[in-house]
């Protein structure tokens, strides 16, 4: 629409984003700037209520929540809501958005958001098993593909990539990250931000990195508890994959709900100003976490909400998301108060608008309904995940080839475990609803590979627990419950070792719910839940071949296995397509060659464990940290095996000393070995001798995903420059990079052993 009265100048197309926004502020009042500033829960499972569904029947303190959908339709249709979230459905985002557009004074289009966080429709695997491929290729695809399918409902903007870095597997969220280390996880973040966004066409959506910043190291791996980080670990392990999902281009960061050093990092103007903005170059809007303001007052912060409005604007957090009764909304009386002006109000709303011009939402506001179906159901986006699937699994343990298996030597196969069919878990957290139908669980997916010539017998055996997440129909208190009451624990693992007895092999998929896992699901032991592993140590005494396939988004107590089974394959949940994709790795369709994104402990009592550990000694000397467990890890960061085995040789460098600044180029050549075709991610770490600081013992700064026929031989270069050799050194408080010596290791997982030296002087 073009119109150039001077009465319409913002939805004059013609003129500057800068302009229209310009424009439209002046004709807001101080009441519908709060408004935009304001982003509210729809409560679908409330909108979704028969009409005679009897409220009674719901405690007392939860029937506002079935009140709220109204209460947001109203909200909307006065110019007092900017952006909704929750909602999935073309024809739900369609009417909301005609009451924003249609009913409200100045016709201002929402913006909708949603934990587009794996997938909408189509489930990818999990982000730590996205992370596990180590292939920004596939990341970024499968983002796109996400980004798609949301916008065929309405979704303009994901709260996703999560980008917090996680070194404590208790903390359920580890699973939506990149795990433990800065360098790989800006770079997934940078993809995720990329697929994500692309170029903001209507195929795309905003990126919402989250959440800034420190979220992960909640103290004990509690979820929201605080976090105490040094300044050097900010700089240098939590704020680098903001950083990149910045340079990438993010259009919105999500900040955290806990205290970090003590200040709420949603109040906290040195982190969502100061760094955010002034130091990382960030241009987008900040939305709150959920309720994020409106705890600014349970966190012994804010007097009260106005308080908490006024002080949460002026830290630089332009919207809040809220389900109920915002404390922007007392932003006017904030105003009257002196607590936060109009003018810095003003800067929030610029950049909410900013965005909803950016897409294109003032002239085109609506989803075509008719085009949704076709592409949620494309199939190239099944195809797709289970590629990604393929890709993101991680073979932990393979003695003598026992994988891959040969079909033609098998008559039955028993598959061992609740988790092995059941598609609710094959898909992972942030899936909701309706998506689970379409789900391959293991078992289905090795009957269709396997066909009519071997039998797959299934048996759940042990039971795994379940929990009961909040509802509004049953209280809201996150409770733990047992193994469902109806199943019989003792006979479901006899009839597990009978089945296993008699098969050719064992598969026997251990590991914990998806819901035991994610957000309000911290864990305060790492065994498997349940009776698995009695049940995994009957099945092996049965002297069946047993092939274990681990489903989890965290490292799990492997140690039995490790020592006892012959194959373990890192499946996490694998998404739509996940069984297909377990199915054609065990068979040897496909090699695996995922990588583990973060160090996997022996032991809940090691963690926090990661690999760049600083050190006091030199090793042997006074290194036994506990004298109870080892301290080294099950399984290191960056390992993963394949069908392949790569030999490193050779390691060279361009030059043995460079200056500040300069750049070395490392190259090596890696060689496939074996008689299958398989990839191998080629790491390189460096370790800094000296310096202004201490530095850790090991640091990856580069890595490549290759793919090597037999007997190959491939060069594989990197090149170090000034990014990758400075730090922020806690005794210059700055980032640089400093006059010494470093070491360079190349190769397949954080232990690789070759490795040469060169000098940086001073320039
Ligand atoms: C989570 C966020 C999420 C939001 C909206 C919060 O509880 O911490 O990561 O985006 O809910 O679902």
């Amino acid at each position: 629409m073009t119109n150039t009265s001077t009465a319409n100048l913002y939805q004059d197309t013609s003129l500057s984003v800068d302009e229209r926004v310009a424009d439209l502020i002046a004709r807001m009042t101080l009441e519908e700037k709060a408004g935009q500033l304001t982003q509210y829960f729809y409560m679908g499972v409330a909108a979704n209520l028969p009409e005679d569904f009897d409220i009674e029947s719901i405690p007392v303190e939860n029937r506002a929540f079935l009140e709220q959908p109204k209460m947001v339709d109203a909200a909307v249709a006065k110019g007092a809501a900017g952006a909704a979230l929750f909602i999935k459905d073309a024809v739900a985002t369609n009417r909301l958005q005609r009451l924003a557009v249609e009913e409200s004074r100045l016709g201002i289009p929402l913006l909708f958001g949603y934990d587009v966080v794996h997938g909408l429709r189509t489930a990818f695997p999990v982000p730590i098993a996205l992370a596990a491929s180590w292939d920004m290729d596939i990341i970024a695809e499968s983002q796109t593909v996400a980004a798609r399918e949301a916008r065929a409902v309405g979704i303009h903007w994901t709260f996703a990539p999560m980008i917090d870095i996680a070194r404590d597997p208790r903390w359920g969220r580890i699973i939506e990250g990149s795990g433990e280390d800065p360098y790989l996880g800006a770079a997934v973040a940078a993809a995720q931000v990329r697929g994500f966004q692309g170029d903001l066409d209507d195929e795309h959506v905003l990126a919402g990195p989250k959440h800034f910043a420190g979220y992960g190291a909640a103290r004990g791996g509690r979820d929201y508890d605080d976090a105490e980080i040094s300044d050097s670990e900010l700089w240098n392990v939590y704020f680098p994959p903001f950083r990149a999902a910045i340079e990438a281009g993010a259009a919105n960061v999500m900040s955290a709900y806990m205290d970090l050093n003590g200040v709420p990092a949603s109040a906290n103007r040195w982190l969502l100003t100061d760094v955010l903005r002034d130091e990382l170059g960030f241009d987008g809007f900040v939305v709150s976490d959920a309720n994020g303001v409106r705890s600014l007052e349970t966190q012994h912060f804010a007097k009260d909400l106005t308080d908490a409005g006024a002080r949460a604007v002026r830290a630089g957090l332009d919207m809040e998301m809220t389900m109920f009764d915002p404390a922007y909304d007392r932003l006017p009386q904030a105003v009257a108060d002196g607590l936060v002006t109009e003018e810095e109000i003003d800067q929030a709303v610029a950049r909410v608008l900013r965005a909803k011009f950016r897409l294109g939402l003032f002239e085109n506001p609506y989803v075509d309904e008719s085009g949704t179906a076709a592409v949620l159901d494309a199939p190239e986006h099944r195809d797709l995940s289970r590629v990604a699937a393929e890709r993101s699994f991680v073979l932990l343990k393979n003695e003598n080839d026992a994988l891959p298996l040969r079909a033609e030597t098998l008559k039955s196969v028993a598959v061992i475990g609740q988790l092995a069919d059941s598609k609710r878990d094959t898909l992972g957290p942030w899936v909701f609803d309706h998506d689970t139908e379409e789900a391959i669980t293991i078992v289905d997916g090795l009957r269709s590979r396997l066909g009519d010539e071997v039998r797959v017998l299934h048996a759940d055996g042990a039971g795994i627990p379940n929990r009961l997440m909040p509802s509004p129909f049953d209280g809201m208190d996150p409770t733990v419950l047992a193994t469902a009451d109806d199943h019989d624990d003792d006979a479901a693992i006899d009839e597990a070792v009978k089945i296993a007895s008699a098969a050719d092999v064992a598969v026997v998929v251990v590991g914990q719910r998806q819901n035991q896992i994610g957000e309000i699901a911290s864990t305060a032991t790492l065994d498997l839940p349940g009776r698995q592993l009695e049940q995994l140590q009957r099945v092996t005494a049965t002297g069946t071949p047993v092939i274990v396939i681990v489903m989890s988004g965290r490292p799990l107590d492997l140690r039995w296995a490790d020592e006892n089974v012959p194959a373990i394959l890192q499946a996490w949940y694998p998404g739509t397509r996940g069984g297909d994709a377990v199915a054609r790795v065990l068979l040897g369709d496909v090699s695996p060659g995922g990588k583990l994104p973060f160090t996997w402990p022996r032991h809940v009592g090691q963690v926090p464990m990661i690999y760049s550990h600083y050190r006091t000694f030199q090793p042997g000397q006074q290194d036994t940290r506990y004298f109870d467990e080892p301290s080294t890890p099950l399984y290191p960061f960056g390992f993963g095996l394949s069908y392949g085995n790569f030999e490193y040789s050779d390691i060279r460098l361009d030059r043995h000393s460079i200056a500040v600044g300069d750049t070395v180029a490392v190259t090596v050549d890696v060689t496939n070995t074996s008689d299958s075709t398989a990839d191998e991610v080629v790491q390189l770490y460096v370790h800094q001798h000296y310096g202004s600081a201490s530095r850790p013992v090991r640091e990856l700064k580069g890595f490549q995903r290759v793919t090597l026929a037999p007997g190959q031989t491939r060069e594989v270069s990197f090149e170090l420059g000034r990014s990758d050799l400075s730090y922020w050194s806690a005794a210059t408080r700055a980032l640089g990079q400093d006059a010494t010596t470093f070491d360079v290791w190349i190769g397949g997982d954080s232990q690789a052993s070759l490795s040469a030296t060169f000098e940086v002087t001073a320039s």
